[in-house]
């Protein structure tokens, strides 16, 4: 199974029918991922990919490892992520359903398949509802605006107290 890891575009000839499994190594940076308020936080990454395929279908089941860095809810730092959800994407020559959902059509004269986008919804998926710089982040002074990871203002017990005058 081949894969171009500049971007993510599987070679559709390199196939066998049946499972294809294959272990790729991603340079992060040289893919143009576009996500909002998320970007690579590790040089490499690892994606490892199971492809089932047949005359009628593509499925592809995967595993991104890689971080990415977000901002963090409290301080607006940066917050690193690791990419847990997992990557599925399903293509078929006359469309159709599998238990997992709606298949995408295969190009009817396509030699390759684009991953990407299906890489890309995995990560956007592992991004967490409230990231964090730190499990115990301090968060920004709400007086003062001052990142209390950094130094403290002073302002801690009106902080506390909820209504600042
Ligand atoms: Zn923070
Ligand atoms: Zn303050």
């Amino acid at each position: 199974m081949q894969l171009d890891p500049r971007d993510l575009v599987l070679d559709l000839a390199s196939l066998r029918n049946g499972s294809n499994s294959g272990s790729f190594e991603i340079d992060m940076s040289g893919i143009d991922w576009g996500i909002e308020d998320a970007e690579p936080a590790s040089p490499s990454g690892t994606l490892d990919l199971d492809v089932n395929y047949s005359e009628k279908s593509v499925i592809v089941r995967g595993r991104l490892s890689a971080c990415f860095a977000t901002s963090c809810a409290r301080c607006l730092g940066r917050a690193v992520f690791e990419v847990t959800e997992d990557v599925f994407a399903a293509f078929s020559r006359d469309g159709g359903n599998t238990a997992d959902g709606e298949m995408a059509r295969l190009p009817r004269d396509g030699r390759s398949l684009r991953l990407l986008d299906a890489v890309k919804e995995a990560v956007i998926l592992s991004v967490p509802g409230k990231p964090l710089c730190r499990e115990d982040c301090r968060g920004l002074c709400p007086v003062c605006g001052e990142n209390l990871n950094v130094s403290r203002c002073g302002h801690e017990g009106a902080a506390g107290a909820g209504c600042v005058r």
